[in-house]
């Protein structure tokens, strides 16, 4: 049987017990223990595909296409999990998976309640993250902060969880928040205190506190957290700011955190291994040189809203040792004032993935730009089918070619809806339900696709087959394929039938390169993905040569 911890949250939201969660799962990955890590949302919608990024974040895809919580990015990249539908779990999808049941009779006429048939299908949800898989550690993580009231079934459940599987078995660890009260000039405790407090009236001992700090925690401050909070001093950890995310495992490990895990759930002591997270730290604090990036989107400022995004062109300035600085520019402001004026500072340009109308003949201007500039371009998703629609009306001379998302009636949908297509995983044809309905009616999760040697993708992947995750409904339109590849578009990735466009590039040009899946799910910080990574290489280079001939200046 896995052993278990628990993290739940104290204070405040967005203290990083997503991070938490991933650098715990990799500091004991890096001792050869296997890990998994899973999420339980308390919100009610039952996955957060039809949530907003302005208000959710991003959405994550798995390999199996479900549309999850963002943070099962952070378990992805500081791991080598792979997750899937059972690392993340609502209490809407708790709630619709009991209502169900009652609804089949399977409760044999007793009433439903929350406790104990709300929280025993939570449990089962817990359970169902090792599944039949030998995990040494399972480390759940319990959206929200204690004291929200939609969190009590969640916390009665890992509560009750220990009582069932042993205590030896089950650690709690709480993150909170030990702020800086500035007037006073010192850190204060109190809110952890009461945090603690509310967590022992539902009947949880936190085990370990890990204290979210803008500096370390002074020795005697540990010592006092520690007394009020009934817990050994060593169990008290100085979770404070760093410089980056990914020095978060080399903090925790710093602090003994690993060897307080190992002694508390009665694993074996390993010494274990973080050169791979001293040499990513590193390079991140040392570049050698620095990039500007633009990336043209509509959720610009949301920090969340391109979390994956965001990591993943960190991690191609890993590859090749610069500092990515992102340009956010919003795609509206380029239809006001032009490209020319958001866009002369960026060694490279990325149009992200993206839905809805707001901003597209913006992101095409960018495009434009990128192509007629010879600034490296890199579309992905929506950003792709833009440059399909930049590429067709400007370079083709299709008049009016448009997505059917954006125009239903153009005489050019060089962008549709596919209503048939083939779906390797299933070996069948699917009907894509085009009803109301908007759950559940994307192309979502892993596909394989097949590259053309010789190519950009091919230079990149160095492999024929690749597999990248998907979360779209438009399709590249192959009728418009002969008249693009006469004007020199490549498309260098398809489907293993042919059927479906998965990458294009161009050819008269340094890096222009769109892609319909989103690479950004799959990039790691010690493995950065290699279109990001290439990327980021032919923008340096790009840097290094506009500068020669002026383009900044
Ligand atoms: N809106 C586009 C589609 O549904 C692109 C989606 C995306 O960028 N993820 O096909």
């Amino acid at each position: 049987m896995p052993k278990y911890i628990f993290i739940t949250g104290g204070v405040v939201s967005a203290l990083g017990k997503g991070i938490a969660a991933a650098s715990i799962g990799a500091l004991l990955e890096s001792k050869g223990f296997k890990v998994t890590i899973q999420k339980l949302d308390p919100y009610i919608n039952v996955d957060p595909g039809t949530l907003s990024p302005f208000e959710h974040g991003e959405v994550y895809v798995t390999d199996d296409g479900c549309e999850t919580d963002l943070d099962l990015g952070h378990y992805e990249r500081f791991t080598h999990l792979k997750t899937s539908h059972v690392n993340n779990y609502t209490s809407g999808k708790i709630y619709f998976n009991v209502i169900s049941k009652e609804r089949k009779g399977d409760y044999l006429g007793h009433t439903v309640q929350v406790v104990p048939h709300i929280t025993d299908e939570i449990k089962d949800a817990i359970k169902s993250a090792a599944g039949e898989n030998d995990f040494d550690v399972v480390i759940v993580e319990v959206g929200g902060t204690v004291g929200d009231i939609e969190g009590l079934p969640f916390l009665e459940a890992i509560r009750q969880f220990r009582y069932d599987v042993g205590r030896e078995n089950v650690l709690y660890i709480h993150l909170t928040l030990v702020p800086y009260v500035k007037s006073a000039g010192e850190l204060k405790t109190k809110p952890t205190q009461h945090s603690v407090n509310s967590l022992r009236a539902i009947g949880i001992q936190p085990d370990i506190l890990l204290c979210r700090a803008d500096r370390p925690l002074p020795h005697a401050l540990k010592k006092k957290i520690a007394l009020h909070c009934n817990l050994d001093f060593d169990s008290v950890i100085s979770a404070h700011d760093v410089e980056t995310v990914y020095e978060v495992p080399l903090n925790f490990k710093q602090e003994g955190l690993d060897l307080l895990i190992e002694k508390k759930l009665g694993l074996p002591h390993r010494l274990g291994d973080l050169t791979a997270w001293e040499d990513v730290v590193n390079r991140i604090k040392n570049p050698k040189t620095e990039i500007n990036i633009a990336v043209v989107g509509k959720y610009v400022g949301l920090k969340d809203s391109y979390k994956s995004l965001n990591e993943a062109l960190i991690h191609g300035g890993i590859a090749n040792e610069a500092k990515v600085n992102i340009l956010w520019v919003n795609a509206e402001d380029i239809e006001k004032d032009g490209a020319k004026k958001h866009l002369s500072e960026a060694h490279g340009i990325l149009v992200p993935g993206g839905f809805g109308s707001r901003g597209i003949e913006g992101k095409i201007e960018a495009i434009k730009y990128a192509r007629e500039n010879k600034i490296p371009f890199f579309g992905i998703c929506l950003g792709m089918q833009c440059a399909i629609v930049e590429l067709s009306r400007n370079l083709a001379g299709l008049k009016g070619a448009h997505s059917t998302e954006f125009e239903p009636n153009t005489e050019h949908p060089v962008i549709y809806l596919m209503e048939r297509w083939y779906n390797p995983k299933t070996g069948n044809f699917e009907i894509r339900s085009i009803d109301s309905q908007k759950g559940g009616t994307m192309r979502l999760g892993a596909y394989p696709c097949i590259l053309k040697e010789g190519t950009k993708a091919y230079e990149a992947y160095k492999t024929k087959e690749i597999s990248e995750r998907h979360r779209h409904r438009y399709e590249f339109n192959n009728k418009y394929i002969s008249v693009l590849e006469e004007k020199g578009v490549v498309f260098s990735g398809t489907s293993p039938d042919g059927q479906l466009v998965e990458i294009i590039e161009l050819k008269e040009h340094p890096w222009f390169l769109g892609c319909q899946f989103h690479p950004e799910f799959k990039s790691k910080p010690f493995m950065p993905h290699p279109l990001f990574r290439d990327f980021i290489r032919a923008s340096l280079k790009a840097k290094a040569r506009n500068s020669l001939f002026g383009l900044y200046e």
